[in-house]
């Protein structure tokens, strides 16, 4: 498999090698779209780790990330789940959204974000010893506005965490440019489009425009779609459903590209 591209906005690469050589567990912390998900893909690959990624979700529970009984014809058997898996095999693990999970997913994961590194699979009565190799990292979506769900600071304090942004504006044009192959000038209007909507605090907007909306935007405009119509589509619909702030924003757009 080829290098997933990954452009570093600090110095990410280097604290999470350390924290890697150190078995510290690892939170990515920042709003959804800003390269997270791609910097861990980028990072098991330079390690030449396996990579486990588990998107949670409010229903996500312990027994998806450690196993359960199946029932195979006459027999019922145990299936290790991911997180399971990854403990025994030595991968990288990496918790989508943790803060989304089931409570009981992170009292699974305690034993494993301190010295112990183990597991305790309470359905066998037993307790696996991670791999020295096994790797635990988690996403978390701090939320600047009310209503989305915290991480515990008891659970925070386990993990070597850093903040993830939106890049700075030289750095996201050539992100743009690099994923789908864009023009340079169409790449710096759309990041000049992003920068303009994220400063729009007013709006109360719960997400503003991430770096993967305006990839999503780039790339329809790189297969033929007019330029305007691929901002209104990619960029502008997916922030909001009120109406007037929908041709408030297009009408903005439509002025900056
Ligand atoms: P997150 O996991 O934070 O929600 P992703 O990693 O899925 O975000 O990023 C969304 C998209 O944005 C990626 O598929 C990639 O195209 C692009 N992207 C964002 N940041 C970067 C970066 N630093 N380097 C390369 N691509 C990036």
């Amino acid at each position: 498999m080829n290098t997933p591209y990954y452009k570093p906005s600090g110095k990410e690469i280097q604290v999470f090698e350390h924290a890697y050589k150190n078995k510290l567990p690892f939170l990515l912390k920042g709003p959804t779209g800003t390269g997270k998900s791609r910097f861990i893909e980028f990072m098991a690959h330079q390690l030449d780790k396996k990579l486990m990624t588990i998107a949670c979700h409010e229903e996500t529970s312990s027994t998806d990330l450690i196993g359960r009984y199946i029932i195979k014809g006459a027999e019922t058997v145990w299936m290790d789940g991911p997180l399971t898996k990854a403990v025994k095999e030595g991968a990288i693990i990496y918790l989508d959204e943790i803060a989304e999970a089931r409570p009981d997913v992170i009292v699974a994961v305690h034993s494993l974000t301190d010295h112990r590194r183990e597991l305790f699979i309470d359905k066998l009565g037993i307790t696996v010893k991670a791999h020295p190799n096994f790797m635990l990292v988690a996403s978390f979506n701090p939320g600047y506005q009310r209503g989305f769900k915290e991480l515990k600071p008891s659970t925070r304090q386990r993990f070597v965490a850093i903040s993830f942004a939106y890049p700075e504006p030289k750095i996201e044009a050539e992100i743009l440019v690099n994923e789908t192959n864009i023009d340079k000038d169409v790449a710096k209007k759309l990041v000049n489009i992003a920068t303009k909507i994220r400063n729009l605090t007013e709006l109360g907007l719960t997400e503003t425009v991430s770096t993967r909306l305006l990839v999503d935007a780039a790339k329809l405009i790189h297969s033929g779609l007019p330029k305007r119509l691929s901002v209104h589509v990619a960029v502008v619909e997916p922030l909001t459903d009120d109406l007037e702030i929908l041709t408030a924003l297009k009408d903005l757009c439509d002025l900056m590209i």
